[in-house]
């Protein structure tokens, strides 16, 4: 494959980009060499500069969950751009959004659009702060929750006590004061979320969690761990926040929340809900969301918040998602479906006799190569159990399927991602290429 107009664009955007990109995991850096610079996408396929044509399993980490450029929500948008891109007033896209989430889900009251998930996530926690009158907020260890100052955080080396694990920054920039109110448990634990909450709990604002934790490979969590989180959270008067962000729309319309039927206080979404343009969202009750500026006293403001272009798409995008009651929920359960039993059947007998294997995690439409010892069988639910040498080997697979014309997630921690347009001839030819570059790795 000729990539020579995507090197050259590399010179000229690592001239102008801290490293060469306006978003760092894009650089290639876990699985080296230089990234393909994409030109244009329509349904399934991604075109490079140089014309190459990728089948796309990244779908953008997640928005586009119809394929590229989808006919309606680009005909909508179109039509929406026309009219002006944004007017810092009141719009009636704004108001049909807010009104079609609303009345589809039940556990939705009120909603406040942003324009990405990290500006959601920064709002979600302010509020549950303004609410609770207090200080601390609880993550777990291998969720992402955006670029937020205090979710930029890791667990403490030397602080690692039975009370909870209080952070230390995880980035330059972040002084350790600003996640001095921030616990770091890891998932899959209830014994550190008791300790936690014995210790601190007066003093926790909110617990955040991706209830499917999606940001450090797939590590799907027992359901009657989150309905634990959820009900001692409640007892203590300690709001609980489900990241949505990626499995908002993805795991049916009602994401995680409506499929568990397990309810949090607070909801953040973003990726899907804006339909391939830049919208994140705050969701709950009218109670808890009144408490946000101007009904409220937790301030929270955007230039750009419910840009009618990105309410447009976000609607057109959604509109098709729920209609024809969730066939296309059900079609991408079928893919998904294919794809494990195409791996199953194609892929796993290649790893008798080897040291090591890969394991399809899957949930819906989201997919993860899990890497393992030979004989480990049992599921990764924590980031600590993800093993080292996954990284390696993935940059070669990432590599050999790249030039096969597969287009992957570039790092052994990022999920898979199927859309609505593939048809399950693209599962066929994506199995088999990764059965011929597994076969040719070393045993
Ligand atoms: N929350 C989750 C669960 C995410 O996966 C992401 C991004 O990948 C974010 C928040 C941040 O969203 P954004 O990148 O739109 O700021």
């Amino acid at each position: 494959m000729k990539r020579k107009r995507s090197e050259k664009l590399w010179k000229r955007a690592l001239r102008v980009f801290p490293g060469g990109v306006n978003s760092p995991v894009r650089a290639f850096k876990s699985v080296g060499g230089d990234p393909v610079f994409i030109n244009r996408g329509k349904g399934t396929h991604i075109v490079d500069a140089d014309g190459n044509k990728y089948l796309d399993f990244l779908s953008s980490w997640g928005p586009l969950i119809l394929g590229h450029a989808p006919r309606k929500v680009v005909k909508a948008t179109r039509r929406a751009a026309l009219k002006g891109s944004t007017f810092g007033a009141v719009t009636e896209a704004e108001v049909k959004l807010g009104e079609f989430i609303t009345e589809s889900l039940p556990f939705v009251e009120k909603v406040r659009f942003v324009s990405s998930g990290t500006e959601a996530v920064m709002t979600a926690l302010r509020l549950a702060r303004g609410i609770t009158q207090r200080p601390m907020v609880i993550k777990f260890e291998g969720c992402y929750h955006g670029h937020n100052d205090a979710l930029l955080a890791r667990a403490g080396s030397g602080l690692l006590t039975l009370s909870g694990n209080i952070a230390e920054s995880s980035s330059p920039g972040v002084p350790d004061d600003i996640v001095r109110n921030t616990l770091v448990l890891p998932l899959d634990d209830s014994a550190a979320l008791d300790a936690a909450i014995k210790n601190f709990g007066k003093q926790i604002a909110c617990a955040i969690i991706e209830p499917l934790p999606a940001n450090a490979g797939l590590l799907p969590q027992r359901k009657a761990y989150i309905e634990y989180l959820v009900t001692l959270c409640r007892s203590h008067n300690i709001l609980v926040i489900f990241d949505e962000v990626i499995s908002g729309f993805r795991l049916g319309f009602g994401g995680y929340t409506g499929r568990e039927q397990i309810f949090p206080d607070i909801i953040t979404y973003g990726k899907i809900i804006g339909g391939g343009l830049p919208v994140g969202a705050i969701a709950g009750s009218q109670k808890v969301m009144d408490h946000l500026a101007p009904q409220g006293p937790v301030y929270q403001a955007g230039t750009l918040s419910g840009n009618p272009l990105a309410m447009t798409a976000g609607l057109a995008a959604l509109e098709q998602l729920a209609g024809r009651r969730g066939a296309t929920y059900r079609y991408l359960e079928s893919l998904g479906v294919q794809l494990e039993t195409a791996f199953q059947n194609g892929i796993s007998p290649l790893f008798a006799g080897r040291d090591w294997q890969i394991r399809l995690v899957r949930d819906a439409s989201l997919f993860w190569l899990s890497f393992h010892n030979a004989g480990e069988t049992a599921p990764v639910r924590q980031v600590t159990q993800i093993v080292p040498f996954a990284a390696t080997i993935y940059a070669r697979i990432f590599h050999a399927m790249l030039d096969r014309g597969f287009y992957l997630a570039p790092s052994a921690y990022e999920v898979g991602f199927l859309n609505a347009a593939m048809k399950p001839r693209h599962i066929e030819a994506f199995v088999a290429a990764l059965k011929k570059v597994i076969a040719e790795l070393p045993d």
